[in-house]
């Protein structure tokens, strides 16, 4: 059955319950292909993806191997649950291994979200298995996501995003996140980054320390503004959850899989985390899996006894077959391409180019790390009031219309979706990085000194 485009569109309009609509400026797309770093949609229309679908495509659209190795793979075996065990499960472990580097055990899910709900579960009964049973508070901050599940977005800090679904989960705890554009006058990056870690600090002591369980980061916030502190923020961080037997969980459900220029975004402060969750990346969108990895003598408290319980958590799709084959498939194209290498250059590249906007009226603040960007904008340079939202949803609009898709910061609170974002496929070829530039220059430039 054939499918004109404005049939195709008017049952979209009708029938799909979209999620984040305002995250379409300008109306929404109904894209029926793609290909490298561009996507078609059903009228034919092409767009340059600067965002890599949701932050995931990191190896771009159409590679054929990805796809073959589902493919194979469904022919092969296309479903067993790892309540037992398949194959290209236990081959992705290998591979993890070399990534993260060993000493983890991994928890398979299907989304970000489910990946993070395992971690906050698992770390509540972890505690009452070595008998700090009195531990069960994860601190968070302000601005973060780490998912749409009741407890996850009770972890996050994006309080557009959480109040009308309260009261959540009880047992989390915010404190203000690292915004170096924001730091006190006076105050060096690397100062104001240990000063925010050491609000931790403070919060596990007035929380009571026995109280509290877990520490989760992503290591740079993204969704929530591209926010990148020195590396000695998670550093230090990890010295204080050391100190007072917290547990870290690095969520890279972004930053992961060379989003900000190394394999995992905690690399760059040199920690080792006791909990990773990776989503989106490791499979580069092609099919739904996520990750759990966990320090391996943590496993120990649900297995190593027979005072000890197992972990009461299942899912029947985690960790599908075809979806770690992907995901073998995936990891084996970063490697061979060096993706993680490009993304850290060409970063740079994007970065240097979009700097001089920092010269417009309104533009805060350029930053970014590896192939993940934002750009602040404001009301006023002195007094850095956040810019009005429609400001950057003009930009966007302006930019798709021009068939460059570029993101933003949405939901996190009324003074905070100013931060247009940027998240090309790694792979991004010169000339369609250069497009992207040019055309967001263009619109950045327009908006904010209207002709
Ligand atoms: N953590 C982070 C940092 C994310 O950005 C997201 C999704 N954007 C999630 C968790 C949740 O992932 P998912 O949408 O796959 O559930």
């Amino acid at each position: 059955m054939t499918w004109e485009p404005e049939e195709m569109k008017k049952r979209d309009e009708e029938s799909i319950w979209h999620a984040m609509r305002p995250y379409s400026p300008g109306g929404g797309m109904v894209i029926e292909k793609a290909d490298g770093s561009w996507v078609t949609d059903v009228d034919g229309k092409e767009y340059l993806d600067g965002m890599s679908g949701l932050w995931c495509v990191n190896v771009g659209y159409g590679r054929k191997e990805i796809a073959d190795a589902a493919y194979e793979q469904m022919l092969k075996l296309p479903f067993y649950p790892l309540t037992q065990s398949h194959t290209p499960a236990v081959q992705l472990t290998a591979k993890l291994d070399e990534w993260l580097g060993d000493g983890y055990m991994y928890f398979f899910s299907n989304s970000g979200s489910e990946a993070n709900e395992t971690a906050l579960k698992l770390v509540r009964q972890y505690f009452q298995q070595i008998g700090e049973a009195s531990r069960y508070k994860t601190i968070s901050r302000y601005r973060t996501y780490h998912g749409s599940t009741l407890a996850t977005m009770a972890a996050g800090g994006q309080t557009q995003r959480k109040y009308r679904y309260e009261p959540l989960p009880p047992g989390f705890v915010h404190v203000t996140p690292p915004d170096p554009y924001r730091k006190p006058e006076g105050q060096s990056d690397e100062e104001y980054s240990l000063a925010c870690a050491d609000e931790i600090e403070q919060a596990i002591l007035w929380e009571a320390e026995e109280s509290v369980a877990a520490v989760i980061m992503e290591p740079i916030i993204t969704g929530g503004g591209v926010l990148i502190p020195e590396a000695s923020y998670m550093k230090r961080v990890r010295d204080i959850c050391d100190r007072y037997g917290v547990l870290l969980i690095s969520d890279e459900v972004i930053c992961g899989f060379g989003r900000t220029g190394k394999r995992f975004g905690f690399m760059h402060a040199d920690v080792k985390p006791d909990i990773v969750t990776m989503a989106k990346g490791i499979t580069s969108g092609y099919m739904p899996l996520s990750v759990t990895a966990v320090r391996k003598d943590m496993y120990q408290a649900f297995t190593g006894s027979e005072a000890y319980d197992h972990f009461r958590h299942v899912n029947t799709f985690g960790g599908h077959p075809a979806a770690c084959a992907a995901a073998v498939k995936n990891l084996e194209v970063m490697e061979r391409e060096k993706l993680v290498e490009r993304s850290e250059k060409k970063g740079r590249e994007l970065l240097e180019a979009l700097k001089e906007l920092e010269e417009l009226s309104h533009v805060g603040q350029v930053r970014g790390r590896g192939l993940l960007a934002g750009i602040e904008f404001v009301e006023d340079k002195t007094t850095k009031k956040a810019a009005p939202e429609k400001l950057v949803k003009q930009i966007l609009a302006n930019c798709k219309k021009d068939g460059v898709i570029v993101g933003k910061t949405s939901d996190i609170a009324k003074h905070h979706n100013n931060v247009l974002t940027l998240s090309p496929p790694l792979n991004i070829e010169d000339k369609d990085l250069q497009l992207l530039i040019t055309t967001l220059k263009k619109h950045v430039k327009a908006a904010v000194h209207p002709a």
